[in-house]
C-alpha cells in the first residue's frame, strides 16, 4: 500500500476519460488499496483512480465523516441507473485546491458498478453520498467541478493559479 500524489488541475490526466476496466486482477485490488490510503491520507470522502494517475473507471467513497449513517465502498466501472431531483451543493476537490464552489447535483442517485470481489453492487442514496458518487463519476468522465462553473467563476479560479504560479517563480 502507498500513499500517492494527487494530480492537481490542469494535468492532463484529468481530462481524460478513464477506461473500463475488463478484468478484476492482483493489479486492480492493489490500485484500490492505494488509492483508499491516498485518500483517507488526503481527508478526502472519494477519489477517483484517476487522481493518482491511473485512467481506469475505479472510485473509493467514504463519505462517514459528514454522514455517519454511511459507510466505505469501493465501485469499478460504476454507472448511475437512476437519479432524482436538482439541487445546488457546494463542494470541493483534492484535484482542484482552494476552490469551493455550487455545482448543480442530482439530489438522489442509485449507482450500480463492480465490487472488488467481482460481484454486481448497488448503492442507493441522497445528500453527501449522492453528490460524492456524482463527483467521482464526473472525473472518471475527464469532468472536473471547474467544469461545471460559469465561464467567469472558472476564469476567476484560472486568474489565481496564474498569479500563484507567477508568484512561486519569482521566490
Ligand atoms: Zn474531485
Amino acid at each position: 500500500m502507498a500513499v500517492l500524489e494527487i494530480l492537481k488541475y490542469p494535468h492532463p490526466t484529468l481530462k481524460k476519460r478513464s477506461k473500463e476496466v475488463e478484468r478484476i486482477d492482483e493489479g486492480i485490488k492493489s490500485l484500490i488499496r492505494d488509492m483508499v490510503k491516498t485518500m483517507y491520507e488526503a481527508n478526502g470522502i472519494g477519489l477517483a483512480a484517476c487522481q493518482i494517475g491511473v485512467p481506469q473507471r475505479v472510485i473509493v467513497l467514504d463519505v462517514s465523516p459528514i454522514d455517519p449513517q454511511q459507510s466505505f465502498f469501493a465501485m469499478i466501472n460504476p454507472e448511475i441507473i437512476s437519479q432524482e431531483g436538482e439541487i445546488d451543493h457546494e463542494e470541493g476537490c483534492l484535484s482542484v485546491p482552494d476552490c469551493f464552489e455550487k455545482v448543480k447535483r442530482k439530489e438522489k442517485i442509485c449507482v450500480r458498478g463492480i465490487s472488488p470481489e467481482g460481484k454486481e453492487m448497488e448503492v442507493a442514496g441522497e445528500g453527501i453520498l449522492a453528490f460524492a458518487v456524482q463527483h467521482e463519476i464526473d472525473h472518471l468522465n475527464g469532468i472536473l467541478i471547474l467544469d461545471r462553473l460559469s465561464h467567469l467563476k472558472r476564469d476567476i479560479y484560472r486568474n489565481k493559479l496564474k498569479k500563484e504560479k507567477r508568484k512561486e517563480e519569482k521566490h
